[in-house]
C-alpha cells in the first residue's frame, strides 16, 4: 500500500493562545486512536482573521476552534450554522466540509453544563448569575438556561453585549433572564445557586487578576465556577472557595468540549480519558 505522509490539519486560532493547551489534549487523542492528524496552535491577531480563514481554507484543514477575540467575527465565514451557534451568535469550532463548506458549532457551553453533570450539579430550577457577555459567557448562558436553570443574571461591563445576552435567552430559551450592569465591585444577586466567571479575567499572563465581585456574597455551598483554565487555580476560585464555595475549575469544560470537537472533526468517539490526563499532566495535577 503506498504510503501517506500528509497529515490532517486541525487547529486554534486567537490572541492570546500561547497558554492555550488544547492542542496537546486533542493530539494525545488522535495518536491513542492511531490517527495522523495535527492540532497548530496559532496567534491571529484581530484584524488577520479574514486572512487566517483565507488559510484555513488554502491548507485544506479540517477544521479549526476560534477562541478570544474571534468567536463572533467568524460567523461571516460560515456557510451553516447549528442552531446553538445561530442563538448564541459565537462559533468556537468551525467543520470543513469535504464539498467547501464550512459549518460553525458552538461547544463551549455544552462542554460547561456536561462539567457541572459530570460534579453531580443540577441546573434544574438554579438560578445562575454569569460575569461576563462574550463568546464563552453566550455559550454557557444559552445551554444553561437550555438544561433548565431558572433565572440568569448576566453581569457584564459593557451594556449592549450583557442587554443582547439577556434578550437572547429570554427570546430562545424558558428561562427568565436580567441584564445588572458592572461598573466597580458587582454584587451577587440574592438566591444565586451557581456563579459563573465567564470572563477572561485571571487568564495567563494576568494570573493575579480577580474579577471584581463582592465576595461577601457568596454563601457555603453555593457552586462557583471559572472558565479560566490557564492556572487552573484563580484567585477567583480561591476567594470563593475561603467563603465556603463549592468550586469547579475551566478544566473539565475545556476537556468536555475538546472531546465534542474531536467528534466533530474525526466521526470518532474521543478517548476522554486520554484527554483527561493529557491535560492533567499538563497543569502538573
Ligand atoms: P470575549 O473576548 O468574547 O469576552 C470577554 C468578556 O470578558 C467580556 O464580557 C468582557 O466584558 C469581559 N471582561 C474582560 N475584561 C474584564 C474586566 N477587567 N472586568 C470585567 N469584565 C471583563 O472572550 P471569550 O468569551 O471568548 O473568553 C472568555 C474566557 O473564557 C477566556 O479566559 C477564555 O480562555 C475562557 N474560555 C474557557 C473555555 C474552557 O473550556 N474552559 C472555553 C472558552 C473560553 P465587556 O463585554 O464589558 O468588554
Amino acid at each position: 500500500m503506498e504510503k501517506n505522509y500528509r497529515a490532517e490539519l486541525v487547529g486554534v486560532l486567537g490572541d492570546p493562545v500561547d497558554g492555550n493547551p488544547t492542542g496537546v489534549m486533542e493530539e494525545a487523542g488522535f495518536e491513542a486512536a492511531g490517527l495522523n492528524w495535527r492540532y497548530i496552535t496559532v496567534k491571529v491577531l484581530p484584524g488577520d482573521l479574514d486572512a487566517a480563514m483565507a488559510g484555513v481554507r488554502a491548507f485544506n484543514m479540517r477544521g479549526v476552534n476560534l477562541t478570544m477575540p474571534h468567536k463572533i467575527n467568524v460567523l461571516k465565514h460560515m456557510d451553516e450554522l447549528s442552531e446553538a451557534a445561530r442563538v448564541i451568535g459565537a462559533v468556537n469550532t468551525v467543520v470543513c466540509r469535504e464539498d467547501g463548506t464550512m459549518f460553525g458549532e458552538n461547544t463551549d457551553g455544552k462542554g460547561f453544563v456536561q462539567s457541572l453533570t459530570d460534579a453531580g450539579v443540577s441546573l434544574e430550577g438554579a438560578r445562575v448569575a454569569i460575569l461576563g457577555a462574550g463568546g464563552a459567557a453566550r455559550s454557557i448562558g444559552v445551554e444553561c438556561a437550555l438544561a433548565g436553570a431558572k433565572a440568569i443574571a448576566v453581569i457584564n461591563r459593557n451594556a449592549e453585549r450583557g442587554r443582547s445576552l439577556a434578550q437572547a435567552i429570554n427570546a430562545h430559551t424558558p428561562a427568565e433572564a436580567i441584564y445588572l450592569p458592572w461598573s466597580g465591585t458587582a454584587q451577587i444577586p440574592d438566591g444565586t445557586d451557581i456563579l459563573i466567571n465567564a470572563t477572561c479575567v485571571g487568564l495567563h499572563p494576568d494570573v493575579n487578576a480577580c474579577p471584581d465581585v463582592d465576595f461577601d456574597g457568596v454563601r457555603p455551598g453555593m457552586v462557583v465556577c471559572d472558565v479560566v483554565f490557564n492556572p487552573v487555580d484563580t484567585p477567583f476560585l480561591k476567594n470563593a472557595a475561603a467563603r465556603g464555595a463549592r468550586t469547579l475549575d475551566g478544566l473539565g469544560m475545556l476537556v468536555n468540549q475538546g472531546c465534542i470537537n474531536y467528534e466533530l472533526w474525526t466521526g470518532r468517539k474521543a478517548p476522554r480519558d486520554v484527554m483527561y490526563a493529557k491535560l492533567k499532566s499538563e497543569f502538573g495535577l
